[in-house]
């Protein structure tokens, strides 16, 4: 009994009480704020340093669905515009939303409005989601797979993947979306019963992130898919990935 009292001691609390309200320590690089201040004449250089040219200059804007928050950025910038702050509530369900603004420091809207009436009258309740890895570095799947251990426990709100697609609802997808796995990927939506929902997961999955212009990806198939959630994030952290869910159908 001691030894059980002397392990709870020194380990503290093992779970988020509530996912949907903790805030995360300053060194989380998680949603950015771009200064209105002016920028130096002639300053390109949080331009030319991104490597998946996330970010337009005059006005800056940082396109948050091809960001893989590598920070250089941040350490370039000779103004000081760019501040990455730890907010991770950075899923929408509007990809034109990702985009930050300079002088516009608010938080990452979610349109209530857009989601689909299928999805607010079915799935308040559970969800449950089949993963396809479509070319992911297998960083995002580590990821998501915290999302159901005991600390950040998405199973509490009935969220959780299952191996059978025609056991689920939706389809979360990692990684740029490579050819080869172009038709696993639509025979996988194909399978799950209406209505389903779509949620790209993660900077490859997105926008195509560091792999964008590469031969191998073929996202073709997003001009008939249409995504429910865009999650930002390389890879995303698992609190993103649950508060844009929870989002999605509460
Ligand atoms: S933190 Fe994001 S926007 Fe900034 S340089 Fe890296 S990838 Fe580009
Ligand atoms: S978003 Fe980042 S972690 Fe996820 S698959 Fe792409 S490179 Fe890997």
């Amino acid at each position: 009994m001691f030894d059980i009292l002397k392990i709870i001691k020194h380990q503290g609390r093992q779970f988020i009480p509530d996912p949907t309200t903790v805030v995360l320590p300053p060194q989380h690089p998680g949603r950015p704020a771009i200064d209105g201040k002016q920028c130096q004449q002639q300053c390109n250089s949080c331009k030319e340093i991104c490597p998946v040219h996330a970010i337009d200059i005059a006005p800056v804007s940082l396109d948050l669905g091809k960001c893989v928050f590598c920070g250089e950025c941040e350490n370039i910038c000779p103004s000081g515009k760019i501040k990455f702050t730890p907010d991770h509530n950075i899923a929408s369900n509007d990809s034109n939303a990702l985009i930050v603004k300079e002088g516009i420091n608010e938080e990452i809207k979610f349109d209530a409005d857009k989601i689909r009436k299928e999805i607010k009258e079915c799935f308040g309740r559970s969800l449950k989601l089949r993963l396809v890895s479509a070319g992911s570095c297998n960083g995002c799947e580590l990821e998501l797979n915290a999302c159901g251990n005991v600390n950040f426990d998405m199973g509490r709100y009935g969220i959780e993947f299952l191996a059978s697609p025609r056991h689920c609802d939706g389809v979360v997808v990692t990684g740029p979306i490579v050819a080869n796995s172009s038709e696993s990927l639509r025979i996988t939506m194909e399978a799950i019963p209406q209505p389903k929902i779509l949620i790209l997961a993660g900077a490859c999955a997105v926008s195509g992130g560091a792999f964008a212009e590469s031969p191998a990806v073929d996202r073709h198939l997003l001009n008939v898919l249409k995504p429910d959630l865009y999650i930002p994030g390389c890879p995303p952290h698992p609190l993103t990935f649950i508060n844009g869910v929870l989002k999605l159908i509460r």
